[in-house]
């Protein structure tokens, strides 16, 4: 019997972690005797819900087992939401969703959407009654939409690996000490196998959280190897209780959806959209850079915030004319701004010239001469020159914003951003797995690797 267990938004932000959730799940499962058919999946959604818990990621785990094992695994993985998840905090709204046999299509596209765009909870469970599947959802039950759509991404196409290590009970609420050199020198190592360890411009290791919320560290990679090999490379101060390599959409842009015209931004869609730069760009309150792009159809803000540096900064160089292509959430017009796209990264297509106009040099002694009003021609300070007939005159200088793609700086990406290490390393089929994919690829308890 094959079955797909998609369960999400068991977090919140005083703690817990959906990960963890299923890294228990997977411990109870290995007892149970049941076998997973692939890496447990952590599949991120669209993260410019205007509800989303932090990360919007859900999890899907796919095993085979004997049909009598079945009712017992459902109770277990019930039983272990329910146990772990802050029920207390108001906006987290478990759901836990059990798929019998393939994933239908009409399930493939549904968790298209849900991390394009937005799904509601209505069509979920219409899904789930056509396909015979079960789903179990705590108070408001949100995370049965995320459960679903876990279950329905099965990472066909591009896809990353995640290795997560846990903290003791004893350790969660403390400083995670885990040595910063080592992290420097693992991801100087493995080079491009692996990604988003390290903030290049502030040195910052990126691999662990601040919350306090049960992760040591996540290290994120190309294949499963690479992200163990990782993991051996660091070293930290602390035990690891358990560790986990999921499988996730992590790093392929999957929320990005190219389309044609400005017209077409929708909020909450996230986008790549080309246009060409409005109007110069503005700094408003708090450093951040707005500016608005058109083409026929229409003309949107995109905004470039604080703590994206490197893309504020070339924001701030964009002219009037400039051809580019934003990639970015959609934020919905308010009473404060108009429809806005957050800039994730930015390419430069095309740059106008930049057209200086400066004054003209005296034609007699060859000094700068000064205005000497409008349409009243120019006199030199020097030596006396007054020429009523001359102009200004223009010239172009160089534009010191080159074409190309520019990123957030790796500290503010989203977790679906793919940074630029990945760019050309794109997977374009499944990974090939035996029927059986044994625990030891994907989970162990303890320090042991
Ligand atoms: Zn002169």
């Amino acid at each position: 019997m094959q079955l797909h267990i998609g369960f999400d938004d068991t977090d919140s932000p005083k703690g817990g972690c959906t990960t963890y959730v299923a890294a228990l799940i997977i411990e109870k499962l290995r007892e149970l005797g049941a076998s997973f058919i692939d890496y447990p999946a952590l599949i991120r959604l669209n993260p410019n819900v205007p509800w989303k818990t932090r990360g919007n990621g859900a999890l899907c785990l796919r095993i085979t087992c004997e049909d009598q094992l079945v009712d017992e695994i459902k109770e277990c993985v019930i039983e272990t939401v329910e146990k772990q998840a802050d029920l207390s905090y108001e906006g987290t709204d478990p759901g836990i969703v059990f798929l019998h046999g393939d994933v239908p299509s009409e399930i493939e596209s549904f968790a298209q959407r849900a991390i394009v765009s937005i799904v509601q909870k209505d069509e979920a469970l219409n899904l789930i009654k056509k396909a015979k599947a079960e789903a179990y959802g705590f108070k408001k039950g949100r995370g049965i939409i995320g459960g679903l759509a876990a279950i329905g991404e099965q990472l066909k196409g591009d896809h990353t690996y995640e290795f997560i290590a846990y903290r003791t009970l004893e350790n969660r609420g403390t400083p995670r000490r885990v040595d910063a050199a080592s992290v420097a020198q693992m991801d100087k190592q493995l080079g491009r196998s692996v990604f988003s360890n390290i903030d290049p411009e502030t040195g910052r290791v990126l691999i662990t959280p601040r919350g306090p919320d049960p992760i040591l560290y996540g290290i994120r990679g190309e294949m499963p190897e690479a992200v163990r090999r990782g993991h051996q490379l660091v070293r930290c101060e602390e035990p690891i209780e358990r560790w986990v390599i999921f499988r996730t959409n992590q790093g392929t842009d999957a929320h990005l959806r190219r389309i044609v015209s400005v017209d077409k931004v929708k909020p909450f869609n996230p986008v790549i959209i080309k246009g060409e730069v409005a109007g110069k760009p503005r700094i408003i309150q708090g450093g951040h850079v707005i500016f608005g792009i058109r083409d026929d159809t229409g003309q949107v803000d995109c905004a470039a915030y604080e703590p994206t540096g490197t893309l504020r900064n070339v924001a701030k160089k964009l002219l009037p004319g400039d051809l580019v292509e934003v990639y970015g959430g959609v934020r919905p017009a308010s009473c404060k701004h108009p429809l806005t796209v957050n800039l994730e990264k930015i390419r430069i297509l095309k740059t106008v010239p930049f057209i200086v106009q400066e004054n003209p040099l005296c034609p007699v002694c060859g000094k700068r001469m000064k205005s000497m009003g409008k349409g009243q021609g120019f006199e030199c300070k020097k030596c006396g020159f007054h020429g009523r007939s001359l102009r200004k005159v223009t010239h172009e200088t160089a534009r010191s914003l080159k074409p190309g793609l520019y990123f957030t700086s790796p500290r503010s990406q989203r977790h679906l951003t793919k940074p630029r290490r990945r760019y050309g390393l794109e997977k374009t089929v499944p990974p090939r797995m035996p029927a059986v994919v044994p625990y030891e690829w994907f989970y162990g308890v303890g320090e042991s690797s």
